[in-house]
């Protein structure tokens, strides 16, 4: 089965599988340009992956010794896993937005045991019950006895993807739009050139996890184990600042988006779509409603735990496995942190752990 789709204009898209996970894969694009191909992400490091990506540039015409650069949307493994093997293979540079590559440095930098320390001291403090939060300490151990783990070593990039400017790609227009919320430097790519089937609209648009035809992408607390579960603030300086509201990024993200109407979205999950405007929308009235729900739930005191509890999933909590419930807890918390931006809530005073109610 073929796992290449021809966009048009020499953008390609390879179909590289995740294991273990529902998403199924990633989309990896290859865009020709006149230094060489160039690919947008990835793919998840894994052996199959590999070779499903390695195949799929071949059957694109070229080799993956001939990769010229690689542009990644984000951090993410499933984005960003394969580029060190990339960069390897070809002597690519790699491209990525500074606040992403400083999660890469800390990720880098952090024992394994370190970031299970900051996920029990942030749920901890979310007001998860002892018996979810044992687990992580259990890991935690045996982390520390075999020092390992996967994934915490992903590739430093080499160049940094600046908000708003071209890409420097040889006979193409590529401009990084800047799109903080689902990481703190996530970057949509706009290919400002005419569509190759003359559909209306402004260009193409490479959205990466940020608009995504039929889910919505995961949006939670900006992750940093160095604050030791204490809230991240915008301008990285704890206790200075703004406190970081990843849900009003996101939004603010998403509008920017909308506006600039591209003709077609060429997404990393599911398949490519048109009317980007039209899916802005339904997203932006989705977590309205979303927040008003949570509003109406929180006409009693609760900690981001109890109202993740309550929250709606795609099934009920008791069903939702260990990890989901950690990544539902964060969601949670990005909720309530823009609630408490819009000052639609306010934490109670000397609660602890910490509760929130609607004002
Ligand atoms: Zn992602
Ligand atoms: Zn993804």
């Amino acid at each position: 089965m073929t796992q290449v789709t021809d966009h048009g204009g020499g953008v390609r898209s390879i179909r590289v599988p995740i294991p273990d996970n529902p998403l199924g894969h990633t989309l990896v694009y290859l865009a020709d340009t006149d230094a060489g191909p160039v690919l947008v992400d990835t793919g998840w490091d894994d052996p199959a992956s590999w070779d499903t990506l390695v195949r799929g540039i071949t059957a694109c015409g070229t080799a993956v010794e001939e990769i010229h650069g690689v542009v990644v949307t984000h951090h993410h493994p499933d984005h960003h896993g394969l580029s060190g093997r990339v960069r390897e293979a070809s002597g690519a540079w790699i491209a990525m937005h500074a606040a992403d590559a400083a999660i890469v440095r800390r990720t880098r930098e952090t024992r394994p045991e370190g970031w299970f320390g900051y996920m029990a001291a942030k749920l901890e403090a979310s007001g998860a019950p002892e018996e979810h939060i044992a687990p992580l300490r259990g890991t935690h151990r045996s982390v520390r006895r075999t020092g390992t783990l996967p994934g915490f070593s992903p590739a430093l990039p080499d160049r940094e993807i600046v908000p708003g400017e071209l890409l420097p790609l040889p006979g193409r227009r590529l401009r990084a739009i800047w799109t903080p919320g689902h990481t703190p430097g996530h970057v949509c790519l706009h290919l400002e050139e005419t569509h190759p089937d003359r559909l209306p609209g402004n260009g193409r648009l490479f959205s990466g996890d940020h608009l995504l035809p039929r889910i919505t992408p995961h949006i939670g607390l900006y992750e940093d184990p160095d604050t030791h579960g204490r809230p991240v603030h915008a301008n990285g300086i704890e206790g200075l600042g703004e406190i970081a509201d990843p849900l009003g990024d996101y939004l603010d993200s998403l509008e920017r988006v909308g506006r600039l109407g591209p003709a077609e979205v060429l997404p990393a999950h599911q398949h490519a779509f048109t009317d980007a405007p039209s899916r802005v929308a339904e997203l932006l009235a989705h977590h309205e409603e979303r927040l008003t729900g949570l509003l109406a739930l929180l006409s009693v005191p609760l900690t981001p735990w109890q109202l993740a509890e309550r929250m709606e999933w795609n099934r009920p909590w008791a069903d939702i496995p260990h990890g989901s419930r950690n990544i539902a807890v964060s969601e949670a918390e990005a909720h309530i942190r823009r609630l408490v931006k819009l000052g639609r809530a306010e934490a109670v005073t000397d609660s602890d752990p910490v509760t929130y109610v609607a004002v």
